[in-house]
């Protein structure tokens, strides 16, 4: 079969022909639908040989959706042909958080090696892979995986982040979404669709704004210093209520926690490195600052229901597996709009 693998360091990803892999027991099958591009993809790709850890060749992708093609022994939540969405922030599944359903915050995933699809485990990028437990699987019904499957992280992710600070988000209040990319644009339906706020979205790029103010954005503003005193205007001097950073650099951590108000959380969601010095007189009274980790599995299957009332729409530029290192080379340059997907079987 096809699969798309980063093969070694600061090389760029390859289409390559492996063996259609074989299940054990307790595992799953499935004949990929559709796989996402995500920037976490580009960060990893980007890492320098003392600062990589995962194994190499890397099939990636950890958005994934399929068919399911095959079952172990013991598997009975799903059976041959069913549609189904890729929970990827897999855990040991015992422990409290998994017990939780949060098993993107597994006490045991680091010192057990258990390694998400894509970013460990062999990824979706890929004619088939193999899910490694039925509970890491959510029934996709009839939503389209091509339109959908990007929920599994760039959904999934905004929305855990969204839900810790609803409290904070009540009619009235002001959320601030910098970066409207993949993740940032589906934030912006979300923050729409389960909240009061008015949303800011800010971005370098004049039609990543534009997506932004379809999607649902109330005001799109460049990303500049010039944007915290748009914001500060907009709320009446007093900032925003909580500021959802997509991108993460030392300049939007900064951005964004000199456009928060009193008590806002500000999340910091990019990878981007950048860090923010928190301190009485450093930050606004009583700000929480949060690094928020993708999602919990009982969130991914309330972002799809939240995508089956017709509330989210992903902006997907389709490519077949033979064009998936072009979707990252534009990716790269900034010039994707929304997410990129893969389809790996056409
Ligand atoms: P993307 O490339 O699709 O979108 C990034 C957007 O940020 C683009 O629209 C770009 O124009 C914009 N941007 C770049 N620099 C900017 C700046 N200085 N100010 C404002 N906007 C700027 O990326 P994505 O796939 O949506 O991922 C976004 C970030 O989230 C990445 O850092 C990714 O690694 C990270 N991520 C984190 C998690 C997590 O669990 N914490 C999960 C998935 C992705
Ligand atoms: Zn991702």
């Amino acid at each position: 079969m096809k699969a798309v693998q980063y093969r070694e360091i600061g090389g760029r990803p390859e289409v390559v022909t492996i063996p259609v892999p074989v299940i054990g027991a307790g595992e799953v099958l499935l004949k990929v639908t559709a796989a996402g591009v995500c920037h976490s993809d580009e960060f990893v790709m980007s890492l320098p040989a003392e600062a990589y850890t995962l194994p190499l060749p890397l099939t990636l992708g950890h958005e994934g959706a399929g068919i399911v093609a095959a079952i172990g022994e013991g598997v009975t939540a799903v059976k041959v042909g069913d549609p189904v969405a890729v929970y990827g922030p897999w855990g040991c599944g015992h422990c409290i958080r998994c017990a939780q359903g949060k098993e993107n915050y597994c006490l045991n995933a680091a010192t057990e090696g258990i390694r998400p699809p894509g970013l460990g485990a062999p990824g979706a990028m890929a004619e088939y892979m193999v899910v490694n437990n039925e509970r890491h699987l959510v029934p996709l019904g009839d939503l389209d995986p091509a339109l959908n499957v990007a929920l599994t992280d760039a959904g999934l992710t905004p929305y855990h982040a969204i839900k810790t600070s609803l409290p904070k988000l009540g009619a009235g209040s002001t959320a601030v979404v910098i970066g409207t990319g993949g993740l940032g644009h589906v934030a912006i339906q979300i923050l729409r669709a389960i909240s009061g706020a008015t949303v800011v979205a800010l971005d370098i790029n004049d039609e990543k704004l534009e997506l932004a103010r379809k999607v649902g954005a109330h005001h799109a503003l460049l990303s500049n210093a010039d944007a915290v005193a748009a914001v500060r205007e907009l709320t009446g001097g007093r900032g925003a209520d909580a500021v959802f950073d997509f991108v993460g650099m030392q300049a939007t951590v900064d951005l964004g926690a000199q456009m928060a108000a009193s008590e806002a959380d500000m999340q910091i969601v990019g990878i981007g490195g950048g860090a923010l010095k928190v301190g009485f007189g450093h930050v606004p009274y009583d700000m929480a600052v949060r690094a928020p980790y993708w999602g919990s599995r009982s969130e991914l299957i309330e972002v799809l229901e939240l995508a089956r009332t017709g509330a989210l729409h992903v902006e997907v530029q389709t490519f077949s597996i033979d064009d998936a290192p072009k979707a990252y080379e534009l990716l790269h340059e900034g010039k994707i709009s929304g997410r990129a997907v893969i389809l790996p079987n056409g």
